[in-house]
C-alpha cells in the first residue's frame, strides 16, 4: 500500500482505495480509511454528500427507523452530542446530521463531488484497479470500495407519451432541492410505495385535486411520530454502548420487542391485543408480533386481517378501502410502509384512487395521464416508482474483473456474491450492503458500520501480512449464494413480486436478493470469516 497521500496536492493518481458513494457508507468508510493511514478518494454522482438524504427531498421524505437507532455508532462523542429532534428523522434533520459528520471528522477534502465513476477495470498485472469517471479522471487504487446504495438508483419513468406532458413531473428519489409547490394545482401520484405513503398526505392537504394511481397496495403501519421523548433519549445516551451492542446482535440492527409464540397458538383475543399494542405503538416492529408472521402463511393471514379491519375503520368509503386492502402477497413480505395520515387521505374530497390492475395507464397526454377508460387532467405528476434496488448502481458502472469479466456478465441471471461483501472473479472489490448480505432488510447504518469495520479490519490484516490481493474463491460463493436462497425460500418474502425479487423493473431476474438470516448471526458469521484466516478467500502476496 502507498502511504498516505494529501488529495489537495498536485494530481495523485494512485490511491490505496477509491471509494464509490458519499453515503453513510462511503462516509464512514472513509473515516475508516483515513484511520488506517491509507490514501483514498471518494467519487461521488449528486453534487453534495449524503446520498439517499441529498437525493430524496419530496414531501414528507422521513426514516422509518428511529433516530436513536438510524445514525452512527463509531464515536461515542458524536452519538452523545447529536441531539435528534424528532422520534423519526425527517430528511432536512439526517441530512444536516450527515454534512455535520463530514465537517467533524474532515472528509470533504478526499470527496469528488458531481463525479460518477464510469468504469472500474481490474489490471491483473499490476494488481489494482484502474477507475475512470465521467469527468475525465483516470486513476488507480490497489481497492476499489463500492458505496453505491441499494436505492439509489431511480427508475426512470417509461410511460408513452411523458415527453409531450405540458406539466411539470418528478421523480420522488431526484427531488428538486428548490421543492415543488403544489398550490391549487392538479396533482397525480403514480405508485403506492413508502415514498408515495409518506409524501400523499401533505401534497393532498396542499393541492387542489390529488389522483392516486395505485397498482399494489402497501400494507402500511402508522409512525404516531412526536418530538423525541427527552427521556428515552436521556436513557439510551446513558447506556449508548450496550443499546447499540443489543441492536448489532438483534435479528434487523434495532431491538424490537420480541414474541416467540405463533400467531396460530394464540387465541383471536390474544392477537387482536397483541397486534393493537403493535399498532398502537407504531413503526416497524409489527412483523415481529409472532414468530410465525413471515413464515406460515395461515399465520401471517390473521395479521393481514387485522390491517384489512384497520382499513376499513379508517377509510369511509367501502369500495375505496377495498382498493387499499393489500391481497395477493403476505403482509411483511414487502417493505412495510410508516405513514402519518396515509388511509386517512382517502376520506379526503380532494383525493381519488385509481387501481391501475383495472384500469392501466395507457399513456401521458399533454393535458394529463390517459387510462384505458378515462382522461385525468393533471398540472403536476409524481413518479414515486422506486429504484432498481441492490444491483442497478452497480450495474451501472462498467466493472470488469479478472479476464475481462464484466459484472453484467456474471451476475446476467442475478446477484452472485459471497456474504454480500465480495465477489468470485473482483478481486480487491468490496461492496458496502451488497446483496447476499442483510442491507435492506435491516436497519441500514447497522449494516453499513458493520461492512465497513469488516473491510477495514481486512485491510489490516493484508498489510500485516503482506499481502496484496483477495479473492472470493468461486466454491465460496456457490456456497453463499445457495445459503441466501435457501433461507430465503424457507420464509414468505419469495411470494411477493416485490423489489426485493427484482420484480420491479421489467426483465429483471428474479431473485430474493437480501439475506434474511438476521443481521446478529450474519455479524458473527462474517467475524467467524475473518477469525479464522478469511475462509473463502484466496489471498496472495502477488
Ligand atoms: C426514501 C428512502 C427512505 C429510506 N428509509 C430508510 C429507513 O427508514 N431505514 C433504513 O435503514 N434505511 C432507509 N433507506 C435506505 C437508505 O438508502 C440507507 O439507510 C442509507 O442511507 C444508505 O446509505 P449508502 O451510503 O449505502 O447509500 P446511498 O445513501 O444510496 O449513497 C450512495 C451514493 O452513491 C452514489 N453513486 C452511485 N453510483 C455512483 C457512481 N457510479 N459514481 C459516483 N457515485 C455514485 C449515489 O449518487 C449516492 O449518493 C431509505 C432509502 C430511501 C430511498
Amino acid at each position: 500500500m502507498t502511504r498516505a497521500a494529501d488529495a489537495t496536492a498536485s494530481p495523485v493518481k494512485e490511491f490505496d482505495a477509491v471509494v464509490v458513494g458519499a453515503g453513510f457508507a462511503g462516509l464512514y468508510m472513509l473515516h475508516r480509511l483515513r484511520g488506517l493511514g491509507l490514501s483514498a478518494r471518494v467519487y461521488e454522482a449528486g453534487g453534495g454528500i449524503g446520498g439517499t438524504w441529498y437525493w430524496n427531498r419530496y414531501p414528507g421524505a422521513r426514516c422509518d427507523v428511529e433516530s436513536m437507532d438510524y445514525s452512527y455508532s463509531f464515536s461515542e462523542e458524536l452519538q452523545q452530542e447529536w441531539k435528534w429532534t424528532e422520534r423519526y428523522a425527517s430528511q432536512p434533520e439526517i441530512l444536516r446530521y450527515i454534512e455535520h459528520v463530514a465537517d467533524r471528522f474532515d472528509l470533504r477534502r478526499d470527496i469528488e463531488l458531481k463525479t460518477r465513476v464510469a468504469s472500474a477495470i481490474w489490471d491483473e498485472t499490476a494488481n489494482r484497479w484502474e477507475v475512470r469517471t465521467d469527468r475525465g479522471d483516470r486513476v488507480f487504487a490497489q481497492f476499489c470500495i463500492m458505496a453505491t446504495g441499494c436505492l439509489s438508483t431511480a427508475q426512470t419513468p417509461a410511460f408513452k407519451g411523458l415527453e409531450t406532458f405540458g406539466g411539470t413531473w418528478n421523480h420522488t428519489g431526484t427531488w428538486p432541492h428548490e421543492g415543488v409547490d403544489f398550490t391549487g394545482q392538479r396533482v397525480g401520484v403514480i405508485g403506492t410505495g413508502s415514498s408515495a405513503i409518506q409524501s400523499i398526505p401533505i401534497i393532498a392537504r396542499q393541492a387542489a385535486s390529488l389522483v392516486v394511481f395505485q397498482r399494489t397496495p402497501n400494507f402500511s403501519v402508522p409512525a404516531h411520530n412526536a418530538p423525541l421523548d427527552r427521556d428515552f433519549e436521556g436513557r439510551v445516551k446513558a447506556n449508548y454502548a450496550e443499546y447499540r451492542r443489543q441492536a448489532r446482535e438483534s435479528r434487523v440492527g434495532f431491538v424490537v420487542a420480541s414474541n416467540d409464540t405463533s400467531a396460530l397458538a394464540a387465541t383471536p383475543e390474544e392477537r387482536l391485543r397483541e397486534y393493537e399494542a403493535r399498532w398502537n405503538r407504531g413503526g416497524l416492529g409489527f412483523s415481529a408480533a409472532f414468530s410465525d408472521l413471515l413464515v406460515s402463511k395461515d399465520a401471517n393471514d390473521t395479521a393481514a386481517a387485522f390491517f384489512h379491519d384497520k382499513i376499513r375503520s379508517i377509510v369511509r368509503d367501502p369500495a375505496i378501502a377495498e382498493m387499499l386492502s393489500p391481497t395477493g402477497y403476505p403482509i411483511g413480505t414487502k417493505r412495510m410502509c410508516v405513514d402519518t395520515d396515509y388511509y386517512a387521505t382517502f376520506n379526503r374530497d380532494n383525493v381519488r384512487l385509481v387501481d391501475l390492475r383495472k384500469h392501466p395507464i395507457e399513456a401521458i397526454t399533454p393535458r394529463g395521464l390517459r387510462t384505458r377508460d378515462a382522461e385525468y387532467e393533471l398540472d403536476s405528476i409524481v413518479f414515486a416508482i422506486g429504484f432498481d434496488a441492490m444491483t442497478g448502481a452497480l450495474l451501472g458502472i462498467d466493472i470488469r474483473g479478472r479476464d475481462g469479466l464484466t459484472l453484467g456478465q456474471k451476475w446476467a441471471a442475478g446477484p452472485r456474491t459471497y456474504l454480500g461483501i465480495a465477489i468470485a472473479g473482483f478481486p480487491n472489490l468490496f461492496a458496502i450492503t451488497g446483496p447476499g448480505s442483510p442491507s435492506v432488510l435491516s436497519n441500514m447504518i447497522v449494516s453499513i458500520e458493520q461492512h465497513v469495520d469488516w473491510i477495514a479490519d481486512c485491510l489490516v490484516h493484508l498489510r500485516a501480512h503482506g499481502l496484496h490481493r483477495i479473492e472470493a474463491t468461486v466454491d465460496a460463493e456457490e456456497a453463499w449464494v445457495a445459503h441466501v436462497n435457501e433461507v430465503g425460500h424457507a420464509t414468505l418474502y419469495p411470494r411477493a413480486n416485490s423489489w426485493y425479487m427484482g420484480a420491479n423493473v421489467p426483465g429483471k431476474p428474479r431473485v430474493f436478493m437480501p439475506y434474511v438470516g438476521g443481521v446478529g448471526a450474519y455479524r458473527q458469521r462474517c467475524s467467524d470469516v475473518a477469525a479464522k484466516g478469511y475462509t473463502g478467500f484466496s489471498l496472495a502476496s502477488a
